[in-house]
């Protein structure tokens, strides 16, 4: 496709996914570029990134201690109240003795939200005021890693499920918290979706010119270049090609991932174990009149269609069982194919590789089902809820395949094979891809 009339030519980058060789081109806002080999995104321009980043993030902060802190839901079973806000729920796994469910917990629904909302802040309002200081970038790069972690939206789909979950056998009430969290849910949204990373990393250039590559180059890795997986800063590798540390951001740049192939397998496999335990023994044990009554996440779905409500039974078995079963089988393939050297569908690999790295942070919602309904139904002899062994293992499945992703390498896959080049960057509208 041509590229729309208002781009203009700024140098060259490297794709992220297959490490080739392209001329940059400044796209007109709301527009994407596209690599025309793997499909991955290159960027997408945004009108008035930087003001919107820094109102949105600072929105954010000021909905965050309401949104956590205040009264999420009240129930009512008989005449006997209870209540929770986020804050308690996060804290509900450590009285249950889940110690490491309990910390995954708080961290990515009340920790990671939290700093990332801080890191963007600082860094919109440094842009803002044109600064110029050396933990700028750092803490963009702080920033760029974490969201993934932030899992407040995977949180409040949670909150959803409980309330759906509970309204057959509680009255239930939103409180403040509630609205407060949704506001604070989609704010955090918009401000990831109106960073223009490129207009961010150059405005932190400190008078960096990328190293020419020499003419004929495919790929950065043949013209003797290296980017930086984080701010895309290529540098030239100088002799042995060893790991530098990248002079605009301070990470770790490499020709590809150290030791990619092998800790992707590693974790893989650990995540392939941990499944078993997790789909067979209980996740959830609810006492009702002093009767434990356990049930696997299977039971939970089960239960679910039972009732009638096909829509969240639906959402549990897509998020607990389908998303980690594809995670694996797809991490599976795509390491089967480089060990084999397959050199067909990459740019369907690609993209399957792409969307296990999207969805990979959905799959903890169940454990946040069950740290919501552990701080809520707390009813003494009538009903309580509590953890069971299977949510330790399930958040070892969610935690091992989405750091396989992290620590896959994509551009191994197109190494296995050579490919005929495009060097024409592809255009879609932003709304299109
Ligand atoms: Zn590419
Ligand atoms: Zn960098």
């Amino acid at each position: 496709m041509q590229p729309p009339s208002s781009a203009t030519h700024t140098g060259f980058t490297v794709c992220p996914g297959c490490d080739l060789l392209l001329e940059q081109i400044r796209a007109a806002a709301d527009h994407t570029a596209v690599c025309p080999r793997c499909g991955s995104r290159l960027y997408r321009a945004r009108r008035d990134s930087v003001s919107k980043a820094l109102a949105l993030s600072l929105t954010g902060l000021l909905l965050y201690l309401p949104a956590n802190f205040m009264t999420l839901l009240n129930f009512d079973v008989l005449g006997t109240p209870s209540s929770a806000s986020i804050f308690s729920s996060s804290l509900s796994m450590f009285a249950q003795g889940q110690v490491i469910v309990g910390a995954v917990v708080v961290l990515t629904g009340l920790v990671f939200p939290l700093l990332t909302l801080l890191l963007l802040f600082a860094v919109s309002l440094g842009l803002y005021r044109e600064w110029q200081r050396p933990w700028m970038p750092v803490l963009l790069r702080r920033y760029h890693h974490l969201t993934e972690w932030a899992m407040q939206d995977v949180y409040l789909i949670g909150v959803f499920v409980t309330i759906i979950k509970m309204s057959h056998t509680a009255a239930i009430e939103p409180g403040v918290g509630l609205y407060c969290f949704v506001g604070l849910v989609l704010v955090t949204i918009a401000a990831q979706s109106v960073i223009d990373y490129p207009l961010f990393w150059s405005r932190m250039n400190q008078g960096w010119e990328p190293p020419l590559p020499p003419p004929g180059a495919e790929t950065a890795m043949e013209a003797g270049l290296m980017v930086c997986h984080t701010c895309r800063m290529v540098v030239a590798a100088g002799d042995g090609r060893k790991p530098r540390t990248c002079p605009r951001c301070g990470g770790r740049i490499h020709f590809r991932r150290h030791d990619s192939i092998s800790r992707t397998w590693a974790l893989v496999i650990t995540a392939i174990i941990f499944t078993f335990p997790a789909n067979l023994l209980p996740i959830m044990e609810v006492e009702y009149l002093g009767v434990p009554d356990r049930n696997t996440i299977m039971d939970g779905i089960i239960y679910f269609f039972h009732e009638g409500s096909y829509g969240i039974g639906a959402i549990i078995l897509i998020a607990s069982i389908l998303v980690p079963l594809f995670k694996i089988v797809g991490m599976l393939l795509i390491l089967l194919s480089i060990h084999f050297r397959r050199q067909g569908w990459l740019r369907h690999k690609s993209l399957m590789f792409r969307f296990i790295q999207f969805i990979g942070r959905w799959s903890m919602l169940d454990i946040f089902v069950i740290a919501l309904l552990c701080a809520l139904v707390r009813f003494g002899y009538l009903s309580t809820v509590n953890a069971a062994p299977a949510a330790f293992y399930f958040t070892g499945v969610v935690l091992s395949t989405m750091f396989s992703a992290i620590n896959f390498d994509p551009r191994l896959l197109w190494d296995a094979a050579a490919m005929p080049v495009s060097r024409e960057t592809s255009y879609a509208t932003a709304s299109s891809s």
